[in-house]
Parts: C-alpha cells; sequence; structure tokens
C-alpha cells in the first residue's frame, strides 16, 4: 500500500468551510459516533484501502473520517456528478483522505474520476448505484483481483447486483445495504421524504399548498415523498405500475391514476421509480404550463429530457438549479436539477440523523464483509440481523427511549404452537 495520493479536487482553500459543515453533522451522528470509537480501537481496516463513491456532502465525508479511524487508507469520489459540494472535498483532503471529486464535471471526467480511484486499487469498496462495481466488471477487470468485497448503498445498486449474481457474473461479495431495515425504512421512506421537499422548496421558493403533486412511484421512497407533500397541503396523485402498491397508496389515502391521467393534473412532478422513460413526450404533451419536473429516483433517466428537449424551440436556467424548456405550443416546462436527484442535486440530501443510521450500516457492513470475505462467496449478502438491530439499539439509546423486553415466559408463549 502507497501513502496518501494528490488528491483532485477544485479548490483546496474552501476547506474551512466544508469542515464547519462535517463537525455539524458529526454532532449529530451519536450512532456513527460509537462506531468510529469501535473502529479506533480495533483497527478493522489496518494496512487497507478503501474506495468510497457516495454523494460527496458532509455526512458521507464523516462515515469516510469513520472509516479511516478504523485504519485504512481512504479514496473517495462522489456518485452523481451534481452532489459533490467542492468545500467538503477540500476539508476531507486537509484530514488526509484522497478525493477525487469535483460537482459538476462533464460526463467524460466524472467516468474518470470514477476511474482513478479504482486505480489506486482498493481492497474494498463502497458504492451507489454501481458506477464502481460496472467499471471493475467491464473495462476494468484488470482492477479486480485485489478487491475483497464492498457494500452498496441503493435500491438500483442492488438490482443490479443481483441480476450479476443470478448470471454469474460478480466477482466478490457486496453487502446490500439497502436492504437492512435501519436503511431503507427510514433513509428511503422518511430521509427522501423530507429531503426531496427541502430540495424543491429551497429550489423553486413555491408554495406546495393546495398544489398538485404526482408521485411516480409507491416504494419506500415513494411513500415518503408522498407522506410530506400530503403534509405541505398538497393534493397527492401517485402513478404505479405494482397493483398492490398501488392500492398501498389508495388505501393511505392518494389519489391513482394512470400516468396518461395525472400528466394532465400535476403543477409538482416527482419520479421515484429506479425506471427510465417514466415521465416522456406523450406525457409533457398534455401537461399544464408552469409544470415543475423533478426527480429522486436513479441517475437522470426517470424524466425523458431527450423528447423534451425536442418538443422544445429552446430552453433557458432561470433560476439555480431550474432549467425552463419553452414548448412549441407556448407552453413552459420547468426541470429542476437536470432531472438528476433533485434531493442531492439541489440540496444537502437526507438529513445528518437519517444518514447516521445509513452510515452506521455501510461502517459495519465493510467490517464485516473484510472479516468474512472468504467464506461469502460471490454473492449479495444481507446485512446479518444483529447488526441491524444494533443500530436501531444505539439510535434508541442516543434519543433516551428505552423499550420493554420479553419475559422468559412471553418468549415461550409465543413460541409454542400450543399456546392460547
Ligand atoms: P422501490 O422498489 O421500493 O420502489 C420503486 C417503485 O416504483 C415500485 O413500487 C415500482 O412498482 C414503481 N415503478 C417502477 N416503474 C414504474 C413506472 N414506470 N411508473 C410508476 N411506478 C413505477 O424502490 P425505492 O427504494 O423506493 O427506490 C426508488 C429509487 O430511488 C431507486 O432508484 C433508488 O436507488 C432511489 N433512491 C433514491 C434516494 C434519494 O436519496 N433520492 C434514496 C433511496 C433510494
Ligand atoms: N448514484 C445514483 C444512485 C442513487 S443514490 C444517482 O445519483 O442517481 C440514492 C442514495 O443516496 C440513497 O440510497 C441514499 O442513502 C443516499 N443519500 C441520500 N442522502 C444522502 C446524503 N446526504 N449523503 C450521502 N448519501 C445520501
Amino acid at each position: 500500500m502507497t501513502t496518501t495520493l494528490q488528491s483532485i479536487i477544485r479548490d483546496a482553500a474552501l476547506a474551512p468551510e466544508g469542515k464547519l459543515k462535517i463537525d455539524w453533522v458529526q454532532a449529530h451522528m451519536p450512532v456513527l459516533n460509537r462506531i468510529r470509537e469501535e473502529f479506533e480501537r480495533d483497527q478493522p481496516f489496518k494496512g487497507l484501502r478503501v474506495a468510497i463513491s457516495l454523494h460527496l456532502e458532509a455526512k458521507t465525508a464523516y462515515l469516510a473520517k469513520v472509516v479511516k479511524a478504523g485504519g485504512a487508507e481512504v479514496v473517495i469520489t462522489g456518485s452523481n456528478p451534481l452532489s459533490t459540494q467542492d468545500d467538503v472535498c477540500a476539508a476531507l483532503a486537509e484530514e488526509g483522505i484522497t478525493v477525487f471529486a469535483k460537482y459538476n464535471p462533464d460526463a467524460a471526467e466524472y467516468k474518470d474520476l470514477l476511474v482513478k480511484t479504482l486505480e489506486t486499487k482498493p481492497d474494498l469498496i463502497i458504492d451507489d448505484g454501481g458506477d464502481l462495481v460496472t467499471i471493475l466488471h467491464s473495462e476494468r477487470r484488470d482492477l479486480l483481483p485485489q478487491i475483497r468485497g464492498g457494500a452498496e448503498e441503493t435500491t438500483t445498486g442492488i438490482l443490479r447486483l443481483k441480476a450479476m449474481e443470478k448470471d454469474g457474473s460478480l466477482q466478490f461479495p457486496m453487502v446490500a445495504v439497502n436492504d437492512a431495515f435501519c436503511k431503507y425504512l427510514f433513509d428511503n421512506r422518511y430521509g427522501t421524504g423530507q429531503s426531496v421537499w427541502d430540495g424543491i422548496n429551497r429550489t423553486t421558493n413555491l408554495v406546495v399548498a393546495g398544489k398538485t403533486v404526482v408521485v411516480n412511484g409507491y416504494g419506500w421512497c415513494g411513500k415518503g415523498v408522498a407522506m410530506r407533500a400530503k403534509g405541505l397541503g398538497a393534493n397527492v396523485v401517485v402513478t404505479e405500475v405494482d397493483a398492490i402498491r398501488a392500492v398501498e397508496a389508495y388505501m393511505d389515502g392518494f389519489t391513482v391514476l394512470s400516468m396518461a391521467d395525472a400528466a394532465k393534473v400535476g403543477e409538482f412532478y416527482v419520479t421515484v421509480t429506479g425506471n427510465k422513460d417514466v415521465i416522456r413526450g406523450e406525457h409533457i404533451a398534455n401537461m399544464k404550463d408552469g409544470a415543475i419536473l423533478s426527480n429522486a429516483g436513479h441517475f437522470d433517466v426517470e424524466v425523458n429530457l431527450v423528447e423534451l428537449a425536442e418538443m422544445s424551440v429552446s430552453k433557458r436556467t432561470v433560476r439555480r438549479n431550474i432549467e425552463e424548456y419553452l414548448l412549441k405550443d407556448g407552453r413552459k416546462i420547468y426541470v429542476i436539477a437536470e432531472g438528476r436527484l433533485v434531493n442531492l442535486a439541489a440540496g444537502d440530501g437526507h438529513p445528518a440523523e437519517i444518514m447516521d443510521m445509513t452510515f452506521a450500516l455501510q461502517a459495519m457492513s465493510l467490517r464485516y464483509v473484510n472479516e468474512n470475505y472468504k467464506e461469502m462467496g460471490k454473492q449479495v449478502i444481507k446485512v446479518p440481523y444483529h447488526l441491524d438491530e444494533q443500530v436501531a439499539r444505539t439510535k434508541l439509546e442516543s434519543l433516551g427511549i428505552s423499550i420493554d423486553t420479553l419475559s422468559a415466559e412471553q418468549k415461550a408463549y409465543l413460541e409454542s404452537w400450543a399456546a392460547h
């Protein structure tokens, strides 16, 4: 292993501002603080290099510091060209972490920074949406042998990993962090629920109450986005392709429509499906003048921006992170943050207390894979239940909440088939 490499960042002078941001979140991440103490004591990553690709803002920076505290040499890059914060990168680089990331690189540079991260020959990886895994399993297979395993952050990344596992392509174990209870129940639902509206509100500075919000997809993220839209006073419409989730949305009190119908009524749209072309030309053709489109799902594929551009006579930036498309018939359609994750590209992402649990799971999963990779096989691995429970217990403790325990009699009663 070599020593810390030269970082590639926008501006080292931004470090003091980034450091303040990291200090603020650290004070609100008690579960991760506890893990940092364990890591400092046990040094689980001593002598290893860890490559991280995550939304490079303050909470992620603190995770990187915790992994470093565990003895690792950390190399970090972004996981979305618009979610990297240059001041946070500068602060991390000052802390002896190698940073290959900038806000808004072009597509080639974004890719190059990911590749450079992998060229440092990490032993372990943390991925978000599968960027690192895809490069390792396609054009840079030469970098595969050193990798022991890693952990994946998000729903779509895990879908991709499962497809790779199924056809035998996956070359090392990856822990499915998203599928842990303390991840999707809180991060996808309450994290996305709050941070999407934070992103939309701070970007548009428009009222939500009384307006019609269309939420595309009623999965864990969609439930949170719809719930919080209701709390802001919107009329909420949900679209789905899954019959059970559509009934769930209906029973939760939302109007369920096909996208063809929802296209006619929405003032705000939020896609959260992980799918492509959820909003496309045929929908935009029927939208209200002034409709605002945003995505909180995967990359920039959920809103078909190519079709929108083809229907438009011009496009201009009308406010930071808002583009106005002038359609041939005179209507205007607005798109936030180029159709990339609105909560991260036009905001700071999920709050610290939410990422506290997610990143505690990431840190523990990385340790788990490092300690067990030889026996794991080239598979997608579940986060062990006891780690999930440990996060919940530490969270409760930090909140000063105690819960009850089963008596021996109650436990026996629950486990007995003959009990009445
Ligand atoms: P999920 O699988 O729980 O839900 C996705 C839902 O979308 C499903 O119910 C599915 O039936 C529905 N869907 C699929 N195609 C559709 C279509 N064409 N029209 C309407 N509905 C459709 O997944 P999730 O955990 O809610 O995650 C959704 C996406 O958000 C993923 O890409 C995930 O990686 C991403 N994500 C983003 C954030 C964030 O911070 N913005 C946080 C977590 C997850
Ligand atoms: N990289 C892809 C994949 C979606 S990322 C993309 O940019 O489209 C979605 C993940 O972002 C979620 O699983 C969530 O855990 C993570 N996330 C949300 N807020 C975050 C924050 N403040 N910092 C780091 N990651 C965050």
